[in-house]
This record gives structure tokens, sequence and C-alpha cells, in this order.
């Protein structure tokens, strides 16, 4: 009998095997795609099957997976996203990363919903994906070149219609916290990049032009022109297609000085408000298909780059690398952002090592002999930039900010380690939130401390105020335990089925439909009209289920027990009162959480919990192997192991 036609995914993978430069087709079963969904989820199945705990991440055994979503390629609006995963150099446990851009719907294009790379090649190679045929090519002349340069050259070389992810001289040296470039400015966070490097992989370029199968069109159609329609009219998102994450500069109150203080709108500068940013702005643009079109394009006006032309300078970058740095000019930011791009490194943990460098240069803990020289005084940008270009090409004190944030204290020793604001390697620093669903996302969050798993939706965007209809049905908690884990769930599967979380990563942006067919209503109608199988919301919340608890399963045999879901505390609070008060609370609320979860105590999935979701073999996998050595971040090598050098950007 011949087999049914699988509409929406593309239904295959391309698995490069780089130690034997063998290139292989894989369909993905029917049932994987329904379970897990896609993007995300995909990548996380793949992961733990494929990935033995405790190896190096920048080892030949470490996997790299890229996935696109269901959705990809379609006509919804903001669907042109990718998710990166792989066991991350910068935090030893799950690393994920995702970007939008032209790439991600090319990919479906040409009829693939995932590359899985594997091993390690011999020589620099970058994979050529031209629709049906796939090859590894040789990258000898690509190899020390930025994104920017390789990006160019193999469009000069295989055509304008190529679309580029790459990595710099960061993913080369194997940065920590590199990332794969996509389209020169999106960026694949949680070091993807250096795993690319470590397998020697330059570059993927891909080409296509099949059209993404659908059951029910019509009805498709439908639901995609519903959904456009909400972001043409709606009013704060067209503020996000005409400032983009800018308007987060006087909304989030960004850190300043390592966090000493978190700026309110009268404090940040005029010229790095939204509105300041206009002057540099030549036009917006946006990922493939999407109406909101939230990115800036901006031109360096002075200096070494004027005339450099960047895009998608995000609020992160202008709080990381600028304010929290101690920078508060434009000109400087838009430099160090166009720099991260070039290079390949993620702007936060890139801004994050270095405002923690300058935080202990200004105790006294480092000086000028550890830095050679450099000045890491706030306001100073000359040296700042200068740190950043021998992070990149990892060349003196380059080679420490290089380990990222937990490498830093571990090398620094000193007691840097008392003022390093982590959650499982990653940083968002400490909060001067009450301890709540904010603190409590920042600690459960299966990557370790960030703002895009569950936090801001949790904290801000699901207020009474913004969905008063959704509360007053019951349909969004107002406790925070249940709030944080409907919204750890959403962001989940945006990441699955290829949605973007939005310019201001809200509700009404990631979740397609929400605001018509609350809450994953209107996701299940879209999947099942594209799919033709049936999407009900209990499967749906089912599937999200199984991938976070599925993430959870791969922490754990990477050591992540109870204790490393950690408060973030100042080291001033740690210890009184107020901190133990706060410890308390935080304690309370993780019990609750793992309860809710269906995980014990201890924060592993329970058997229960597992064989309900169909994991039957990751209950038996993680209990025959327990217990598993305490974390402690990634296995850092000895500083002149690494490869340094490169053209400088
Ligand atoms: S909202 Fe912005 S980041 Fe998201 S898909 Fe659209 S253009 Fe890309």
């Amino acid at each position: 009998m011949a087999e049914e036609k699988i509409l929406g995914w593309a239904g295959r993978a391309v698995w490069a095997d780089l130690t034997r430069g063998k290139i292989v087709k894989r369909p993905i079963e029917r049932k994987i795609l329904k379970d897990f969904l896609g993007g995300r989820g995909l990548n996380d199945k793949v992961l733990f099957d494929e990935v033995r705990p405790r190896i190096d991440p920048l080892g030949p055994e470490n996997v790299l997976c890229l996935a696109v979503g269901p959705l990809t390629g379609t006509s919804f609006t903001c669907s042109s996203r990718i998710e990166v995963s792989t066991l991350s150099p910068q935090s030893y446990i799950l690393g994920d990363g995702n970007s939008g851009g032209t790439f991600p719907a090319f990919l479906k294009f040409a009829g693939y919903d995932q590359i899985v790379i594997t091993g390690r090649s011999s020589k620099p190679a970058y994979l050529l994906i031209d629709e049906d045929e796939v090859e590894l090519r040789e990258a000898t002349e690509l190899w020390g070149r930025n994104t920017w340069e390789t990006t160019e050259m193999l469009q000069e070389k295989h055509g304008r219609d190529f679309r580029v992810a790459s990595i710099g001289q960061a993913g080369e040296n194997l940065v920590r916290f590199a990332s794969i470039i996509f389209d020169k400015y999106g960026s694949a966070a949680r070091g993807s990049g250096a795993v690319s490097g470590s397998k020697k992989l330059k570059a993927i370029a891909v080409r296509g032009s099949k059209k993404v199968g659908v059951a029910r069109e019509e009805e498709f159609e439908r639901l995609a022109e519903e959904d456009r329609k909400f972001f043409l009219s709606d009013e704060t998102q067209r503020l996000i297609s005409k400032y983009g994450t800018h308007l987060g500069v006087t909304r989030w109150w960004p850190g300043y000085r390592y966090f000493s203080k978190f700026l309110s709108e009268d404090e940040v500068p005029e010229e790095i408000k939204p509105e300041g940013w206009k002057k540099y702005e030549i036009r917006r643009s946006g990922c493939h298909g999407c109406v909101v079109a939230c990115k800036n394009v901006y031109r360096i006006p002075e200096g070494r780059y004027a005339g450099e032309i960047g895009s998608g300078l995000e609020y992160e970058t202008i709080f990381c690398l600028g304010t929290n740095c101690g920078i508060l000019d434009a000109v400087s930011i838009m430099v160090i952002g166009n720099l991260a791009d070039k290079y390949g490194m993620c702007t936060i943990p890139l801004g994050n090592t270095i405002a923690f460098a300058k935080y202990l240069y200004q105790r006294g803990i480092i000086t000028k002999r550890d830095t050679d020289g450099l000045s890491l005084d706030w306001e100073e940008v000359d040296d700042q930039i200068e740190l950043i270009h021998r992070t990149a090409l990892r060349e003196g004190f380059g080679n420490v900010i290089a380990e990222g944030m937990l490498g830093l204290a571990k090398v620094v020793d000193k007691g840097a380690m008392d003022y390093c604001y982590h959650v499982k390697g990653l940083s968002r620093g400490p909060s001067d939130y009450p301890i709540g669903v904010f603190t409590l996302a920042h600690a459960t969050s299966t990557r370790g401390a960030d703002h895009l798993r569950g936090r801001s939706w949790a904290f801000g965007e699901n207020d009474p105020e913004v969905f008063p209809e959704l509360v007053r049905r019951g349909l969004m908690p107002k406790d925070p335990v249940p709030a944080l884990i409907l919204s750890e769930n959403a962001v989940t599967l945006s990441d699955c089925i290829g949605r973007c979380k939005g310019g201001v990563n809200s509700w009404v942006s990631a979740v397609p439909l929400v605001f018509k067919y609350p809450i994953f209503e209107g996701v299940a109608m879209a999947l099942s009209a594209e799919t033709g199988l049936s999407f009900t919301v209990p499967s749906i919340m089912e599937s999200l289920e199984r991938i976070y608890t599925l993430e959870r399963a791969f922490l754990v045999r990477q050591g992540i027990t109870r204790k490393h879901d950690r408060l973030v505390q100042r080291s001033e609070v740690m210890g009184t009162p107020r901190g133990e008060e706060e410890r308390r609370n935080h304690e309370r609320m993780l019990s609750d959480y793992y309860r809710q979860r269906g995980w014990d105590q201890d924060g592993i999935p329970t058997r229960a919990t597992l064989e309900r979701l169909g994991l039957k073999y990751v209950a038996d996998e993680i209990e025959r192997d327990a217990p598993y050595p305490d974390w402690d971040g990634p296995p850092l090598w000895p500083l002149e192991k690494y490869p340094h050098g490169g053209n400088r950007a």
C-alpha cells in the first residue's frame, strides 16, 4: 500500500555525518511529527536519543539540530522561524536558540523539516542544499572569515536565491556563546556556533521552491487571513512594526552597570529611547512573509565603521552590551551589535560577561594586569570594542571572556563566583521584582535563566488588564505557578510550530489566533486544517507537556537537580533575614511547580508522568543510570588548547 502523504510538514530530515562525509535523507514518522509538533520538539527528541550524557559539547559526539515547524513557509505571518538545538557548550545542558529571517522558510521550501549534523569533518566544510540535491563542500577559503563575508561569498558562488546560515571567527574559535547567524543578522544562541565550529561546519546554504502541502486549503487560508488582519489592525502591533523591541528600552527597565540598578524611562538617555534610534534608521524590514516587519535597518553615521549597515538591533543588545556595560551612546551600540553579528556571537552573554568583568574590575578583583592593559572602566568604549575583537579571536583577556560568565568566574576565582548571577550558566541578573513568577521562570527554564522561556508572558502580558475576559473565564490562571506552566507551554508551542514569539514576545503575537479562539483552540484549528490530522486543545497540551518533560529529563542526565533551580540573589541580600525569607518563598513555589509538572521533589520527572506521556524509555534510562554526578557547568578546556585568530572584522 502506498504511504499516506504527509501534509503541513515536509516529512523528512537531512542527516549529515561529517566524520564520514555522508548525507542521508530520512523520513520522519507521522507519529513523531504529531507527538513532537516540529522545531524544538523534533530537536529535543533527536537530542535525547542521540546525545549521550555528559559528553564534551565541543567533541565530535555532540549533535547539532536545526528544525522548522509546520507553519513555517505557509501564509501564516511570523512563521519563518528555525530552532537550533544542541548540548550547549555555554551551559552544559540543553541549549536551543530560535532565529527568523528567510532561511527557515527556504529550508521548508526545499522540502525538509530538520537538519541533523553529527561527527566532525577533517577540514572546513559547508552543507549545500539545493532542493533535493544535498552535498558537503569544502570551505577552506571561507574559514577565518566573518558571517557577512561568508554569506556574500556563498551567494556569489551559488546564486542570490540561496539563503545562508554561517558561523564567524567566534564559532571557529569555539567561543562558548558563539551563535550560528542566519541571513547575516539572525542569531541562534546558546553556543550553536561553537558546536558548528567544533565540527568544522562553516555554513549551510539552502535553496527551495516547493509549496507547503495543506489539507483543507480554504479553511487554513481563512484562519491565516484572520491572524494577519489582527496584526495589521491592533494598535500595539503597529507600534511594534514601528519600533520593534526598542520599545522595551523605556518599558522593561534595562539593567545599568552590571545590574547595579534598573533604568526608569526618565533615566534612559533620549538617544537610545525608541524615537532616538529613528535618526539612524534607513528602513524597516522583517522575516519572510511577516506582516509585522519589526526589524530596524540602520546606517552607522561616523567613525571607523561609517556607512556600515546593520539590522535587527534588539532591546537585548542595547541593554546587555550597552547600558549594563555602562555604554549609553547609540553609535557605539550599533558598532558593537554589528561586530557581534559579524563574528557570530550572541549579544546577551557577550554583554553579560563583559559587564561582569567590568564589575570585577571596579571591585579590584581583576586589574589591568589581567586584562592585558585594557581599561574596563564603565564608560570606556574603545577598549570594550577592542575586547570584543579579542573575545572572538580568543586573544589575551578575550580568551577568558570567551568562556562566558561561569567560565570567567572559575578562571578568575578570588570570590568572583559570589557575583556571578547565573542559573545553569545563563544570566538575567538579580531581580528587583518580588519573588514570584518572574524569578521562578528563570529558575526552572530548561535552557538556563532566560527571558523567553516563560517569564515575560507569565509576568506581564497575561496581566488581567491585557486579557480580562480570559482571566474572568478561568482560562488564564492568576496564581504564579500555573501561570508560569501555561506560559512555558505556550513558548514551547511557538518554538515547535515555527511561530515567532513576536517583536515583544507577548501572547497575542506568539500564539496564533489567541485573540479570538483562546488559548490553543485556534492553533488546533489551524494545524488540523493544514495537516488533515485531528488536533485538539488536550492533544496539543499533552504534546507540550511531553516536550517540556523530555527537556527536563535531558537536564537530569546532565546532573541537574533541585538545587540548580536556584534563586539568584545579590550578594548583599544573601543570608540576611530578607534573603532567607525570599529563599523560603522560592522553595515553596518550586515544590508546588514540581507537583504540578508531575516531577518529584528533586525535580526529576516521575515514571508515572513519563509513561503517561509515552516516554517509558526515558523513564527506564534515567532510572538505570541514576544518580548522575552533580552539574557544575561545562568542562572547560585549558585556555591554550583553544583555536584562535582569524581576520579582524
Ligand atoms: S515579528 Fe519581527 S522577528 Fe518576528 S517574524 Fe516578524 S519580523 Fe521576524
